[in-house]
């Protein structure tokens, strides 16, 4: 076996690049199922009604065969404290 240097040009700044679409893409996917899962029925794909949102979570109910989920409340966790 020859010994010797190898390399491989990857061309790094295209590859950070590339890599950031590929992350800025999957993110948005994650952002979507997250959408489908807190709007839509697993069991029909009826949309949820939002019934009451109470101790940071939300309780919704499907418009058709009233199954109910509860989910955190999103909007609380962005919630800033005012800086006195
Ligand atoms: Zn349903």
């Amino acid at each position: 076996m020859a010994k010797g240097n190898f390399y491989i040009d990857i061309h790094t700044g295209h590859l950070s690049k590339k890599l950031r679409a590929v992350s800025t893409r999957i993110r948005q996917i994650a952002d979507d199922f997250d959408y489908i899962e807190q709007n839509y029925c697993e069991k029909d794909g009826q949309v949820l009604g939002h019934v009451e949102t109470r101790f940071g979570h939300v309780l919704k109910e499907c418009s058709q065969c009233g199954e109910k989920y509860i989910f955190p409340n999103s909007e609380e966790d962005h919630v800033v404290p005012e800086e006195e």
